[in-house]
């Protein structure tokens, strides 16, 4: 199967994605998580991303597409894969679009995880994940096991004013993709809101139909 999780930042594609990839046994391919490693592994890539990224800025294209493009070209995405995080802009989606064309695969679904602006900055500066695990957590909603709690970090990213500046890239540049593959069929709206296991549920319905 060929996924994208699309939606606005701290609506949960991390989460899901953790849970679906289990199930569906296709590699979880998180621009946002490629993007950390390069900028501490201290390469090129990262170097470059470094700024754009604490200002809750969008990366310039160029940089991750061809990141992406690489990634999906390995052999573990031969039988599908869940891209979260990418396409983030109309020129994302359109070089996606070509490379999967000259590869002869196509889309199953676009999944648009919705939650409303309301709920985000707290959902945002909430968020703590593991640095051995990878597991997300909330400091309210989905606490940290008292074992782990001293070592949780948070994002340097997940300050209000970064994620206020995300969530106005996702309205300009990211929202506008959602027509797309509204148009080619693919679109599946999922209510973001509720607890994980509610939403995942949902996930798996909207997969069925
Ligand atoms: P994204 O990858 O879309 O930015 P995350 O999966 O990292 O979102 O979730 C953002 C924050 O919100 C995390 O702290 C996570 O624990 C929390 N979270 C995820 N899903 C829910 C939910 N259904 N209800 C409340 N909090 C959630
Ligand atoms: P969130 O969990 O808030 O949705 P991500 O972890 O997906 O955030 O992304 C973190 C940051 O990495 C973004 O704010 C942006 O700077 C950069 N980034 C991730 N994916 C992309 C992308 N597809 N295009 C441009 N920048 C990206």
């Amino acid at each position: 199967m060929r996924i994208i999780l699309v939606g606005p930042p701290g609506a949960g594609k991390g989460t899901q994605a953790a849970r679906l990839i289990d199930t569906l046994n296709i590699p979880h391919i998180s621009t946002g998580d490629m993007l950390r490693a390069a900028v501490k592994a201290g390469t090129t890539l990262g170097l470059e991303a470094q700024a754009f990224m604490t200002r809750g800025d969008l990366v310039p294209d160029e940089v991750v597409i061809g990141m992406i493009i690489e990634r999906i070209a390995a052999p573990d995405c031969s039988k599908g894969f869940m891209l979260d995080g990418f396409p983030r802009t109309a020129p994302q989606a359109a070089a996606l679009d070509e490379a999967m064309a000259a590869a002869g695969v196509t889309l199953d679904a676009v999944l648009l995880i919705e939650v409303p602006d309301s709920l985000i900055v707290e959902r945002i500066t909430g968020r703590r994940s593991d640095p051995e695990t990878g597991a997300i957590y909330h400091l309210a909603f989905n606490p940290p096991p008292a074992e782990i709690a001293d070592r949780v970090v948070q994002r340097k990213d997940d300050t209000e004013a970064a994620c206020v500046a995300r969530l106005s890239k996702y309205h300009s540049e990211t929202a506008p993709i959602v027509p797309f593959y509204e148009a080619k069929g693919l679109l599946r709206r999922v209510d973001g809101v509720g607890s994980p296991d509610a939403v995942t549920a949902r996930i798996a319905d909207a997969l069925k139909g």
